[in-house]
């Protein structure tokens, strides 16, 4: 079934752990045998094409470059400005995939209608440029130039205290930066991603930002308690906005008690299972299946290691129509899950 990934760090696996995504997977691990320095390394599950043979045809596709203060202990750049320029190396990965066939960038309604009418995995996957964390935005001025070159969509923070917002493990307001940041990707018609907020950044997202919102990959605090998930209060005020909330697909937030490194799949009884549970559950807030779709985040710094232990590659996404379909989605619930949602989003947000 033809399928939308909200939110997959494509740019992040080619520029940072050097993964040409055109190799299949098992070329790509191993290429990395033998190789400790990202703890995901030889367990690699997305590539261009898994992704086709997983019918996975159009995705968000993520720049993502963060600022540290000193004494930030987090991974990132000492400066704005060199976050922006790693965000543009990513950029310029993303156009020699363009360049090669691989992709393709959409940007507004009438190319997103026209790819998914072309489809089929011999031509370009279809990408819409999204930014994890806002750090790299130096300036407003840079938020038009993104916008120029088809940044689509963005999330004010990732993880720690940003720029512009708290993110995940973080706490604080937007305060006058982010507030004047929403105000630009108001004015732009940019999507704004409440994944990663903080509770109090996120709350005060969604009172002065009056755009389009989603969350392009997050899970259910009442499954696996975190301040990284969402509560159900936040998910019915997303809902209550028309949002599409993306499931994502690692092991620490499908299943309660994971401990990195230690913890594997099996063991926690980590499969696709328990990542509908997480959409079933938002189903049940909501009354309906028009809320949930795929933010697999595949790749995003964690591999075969840490995502459910029936997925082997991307293309096992194709796994969870059935799954819907047993526990009584109907035939266009699962449509909906698979691509539908995030369609009826993109016409409307883009029309
Ligand atoms: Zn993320």
């Amino acid at each position: 079934m033809f399928t939308i990934d909200a939110h997959l760090d494509l740019s992040m696996n080619a520029m940072e752990w050097n993964r040409d995504l055109r190799l299949p997977v098992s070329e790509l691990r191993l290429r990395e045998k033998g190789m400790s320095d990202k703890p995901d390394r030889g367990n690699g599950t997305v590539s261009f094409p898994e992704l086709r043979r997983g019918n996975v045809g159009l995705v968000v596709g993520t720049q993502i470059a963060r600022y540290v203060a000193p004494g930030n202990p987090l991974p990132g750049w000492c400066s704005p400005e060199q976050a922006w320029a790693q965000t543009q190396a990513q950029l310029a990965w993303y156009r020699a995939m363009e360049d090669d066939g691989q992709l393709k960038q959409v940007r507004d309604l009438a190319a997103c209608e026209q790819h998914i009418r072309e489809w089929n995995s011999t031509r370009p996957i279809g990408y819409i440029l999204s930014l994890e964390g806002a750090d790299s935005i130096v300036t407003l001025k840079h938020l038009e130039i993104a916008y120029s070159y088809g940044l689509r969509a963005l999330g004010p923070a990732h993880y720690g205290p940003g720029r512009y917002a708290f993110g995940t493990d973080s706490t604080g307001p937007l305060g006058p930066k982010g507030r004047e940041l929403l105000r630009e990707m108001e004015r732009l018609n940019i999507i704004l991603d409440a994944t990663h907020l903080c509770d109090e950044s996120f709350a005060e997202a969604m009172d002065h930002f009056n755009g389009h919102v989603w969350a392009s990959h997050h899970n259910c605090r009442s499954l696996v308690n975190h301040n990284r998930q969402f509560s159900d209060e936040q998910l019915k005020l997303l809902i209550d906005r028309g949002a599409v909330i993306g499931a994502p697909m690692d092991a620490w937030m499908i299943v309660p008690n994971w401990f990195r490194g230690k913890s594997t799949p099996g063991e926690m009884g980590c499969d696709l299972e328990k990542v509908v549970d997480h959409m079933d559950h938002i189903c049940q807030l909501a009354g309906n299946a028009n809320h949930i779709g795929i933010g697999s985040d595949l790749d995003g710094a964690f591999g075969t290691e840490q995502c459910p232990s029936d997925v082997d590659t991307i293309a096992d996404l194709q796994k969870i129509p059935p799954i819907l379909a047993k526990r009584g989605y109907t035939a266009a619930d699962v449509e909906n899950v698979m691509h539908g949602n995030w369609l009826r989003f993109l016409r409307k947000a883009w029309h």
